[in-house]
């Protein structure tokens, strides 16, 4: 999400005429796009500004947007005094204007009391959200591949996360401006969309996605309906989305995944825990069983189907036996991959007010033992697709071996392989699997 919030601004900026700096050394403007799910990540992003204060050295403008400066409010100025500007994440859109204010008032911002602070509403909606660089460079992955966001916010409350104080209420973008957004994106070259949001299977369930005249029934239907009208689409060859909840994954959705030649066999289906009473004190509304048939469903239909998760270990109180449900969950459930995190208390969320009181050395432990099964049930994932043919989005040059192409197929997956001609980056090419590794596959072009 950040990712894609940065590219907006990026791309306003080049906009109001702006040009891209080669580096940070070179560059007049700075911004840090911050985020605060996680203590780390909050600090990480305070750091990198305060290390950019060095670039003081001339006058350069440096602002922070994203979720952290929403969580510190005003004081974001007492940890970094010579912060320019700090937006939080519904406002990023006014940064444009932000800075030719800015570079009005003249420099040093901080002695002349200029500095800015934008903190948004809960629910204001961002200018901005559909802005997307006019002309990428050809071999530049924003040429082929876009995130689209289309749901803000988040209204589930989970007890550990603090999104839905700093990302504010749910909204979902009327359906017409993400199908003329998508479009435009197509025509221009884009082979691949993902998208955006929390919670991304409650589309249209907070407020209406589809208006009178576009065919919507109930709202329930709101987001298979939304893929069905991006698969329409000219030139648009893969339709991705991430995240999901076990609670979105109807059958209707899995028609959608059955019938759609363009969205792609993948769910990014974040888990956390495997214990039920972890889950309920959570505020996860699953159960380990609800979470297991959701799985089964998909792969009944397609074994290959692609699963990826989220889990934190080190919850409060999460025993030994907490963490074995854990671990035969992601055994049941055979995830393709999994990102493990640790538990890290938020201020202002539920379970911040519970002690914290999973030893980091046992947080480490339970991290590692998760990481190694991973790599294992990721081999063995792997191995299945041995000898069959994927249909491989390419992305370029592999990174490790520069003789090597990669790109990924419809589960996400990253398919390296030999070419044997000239080959368009963001094109399709078939390749046949012949090695498998715990977080790659490696083939021929068939
Ligand atoms: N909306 C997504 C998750 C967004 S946050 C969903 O509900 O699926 C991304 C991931 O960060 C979460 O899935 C969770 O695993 C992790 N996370 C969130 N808050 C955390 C915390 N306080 N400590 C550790 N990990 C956390
Ligand atoms: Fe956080 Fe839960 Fe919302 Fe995901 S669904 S953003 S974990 S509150």
């Amino acid at each position: 999400m950040n990712v894609r919030d940065s590219e907006a601004v990026g791309a306003m900026l080049e906009a109001a005429g702006h040009i891209r700096a080669e580096g940070e050394a070179d560059a007049d403007i700075i911004i840090v796009n911050s985020c605060t799910v996680r203590q780390k990540a909050e600090e990480k992003a305070i750091g990198k500004c305060g290390n950019l204060n060095a670039l003081k050295d001339r006058p350069r403008i440096v602002g922070l947007m994203g979720c952290a400066v929403k969580r510190l409010g005003a004081d974001v100025f007492k940890k970094l005094p010579k912060l320019d500007f700090a937006v939080g994440p519904r406002r990023f859109g006014m940064i444009p204007k932000i800075i030719s204010d800015l570079q009005e008032a003249g420099y040093p911002l901080e002695r002349k009391g200029a500095q800015r602070l934008e903190i948004p509403d809960e629910d204001e909606v961002p200018d901005g959200l559909d802005a997307h660089p006019d002309a990428p460079a050809k071999d530049s992955a924003e040429a082929f591949r876009s995130y689209v966001t289309i749901l803000l916010g988040c209204d589930n409350r989970c007890s550990y996360c603090i999104v839905p104080d700093v990302r504010g209420h749910e909204y979902s973008r009327p359906a017409k401006e993400v199908v003329a957004e998508v479009s435009s994106l197509a025509s221009r070259g884009v082979k691949e969309v993902c998208l955006l949001g929390q919670s991304v299977l409650r589309y249209g369930v907070r407020n209406r996605a589809w208006f009178d005249g576009d065919g919507e029934s109930s709202y329930a239907e709101s987001f298979p309906r939304l893929l069905e009208a991006l698969e329409k689409v000219d030139g648009l060859e893969r339709i991705r989305f991430t995240s999901a909840h076990p609670k979105g994954c109807t059958d209707e959705l899995v028609r959608v995944f059955r019938e759609s030649r363009k969205v792609c066999r993948h769910l990014h289906l974040p888990v956390q825990s495997g214990s039920d009473r972890i889950l309920a004190e959570m505020g996860r509304r699953y159960t380990r069983a609800e979470y297991l048939a959701a799985v089964r469903k998909l792969r009944e239909f397609d074994p290959e189907f692609a699963l990826t998760t989220d889990v934190i270990v080190g919850y409060p109180g999460e025993t030994e036996a907490d963490f074995e449900e854990t671990r035969s969950l992601m055994e049941e459930a055979g995830f393709d991959n999994a990102f493990i995190f640790k538990y890290s208390p938020r201020p202002g969320t539920r379970s911040a007010a519970l002690p914290d009181d999973v030893p980091t050395a046992e947080k480490e432990r339970r991290d590692q033992v998760l990481l190694a099964d991973q790599e294992k049930r990721g081999l063995k994932r792997n191995q299945m697709l041995v000898g069959t043919v994927r249909e491989v989005l390419v992305e370029g040059p592999s990174l490790r071996n520069k003789v090597r192409w990669s790109g990924r197929d419809s589960g996400n997956r990253i398919v390296v392989f030999e070419p044997s001609g000239p080959l368009e980056i963001g094109s399709l090419v078939q390749v046949r699997i012949t090695e498998a590794h715990p977080q790659i596959l490696v083939g021929e072009l068939a």
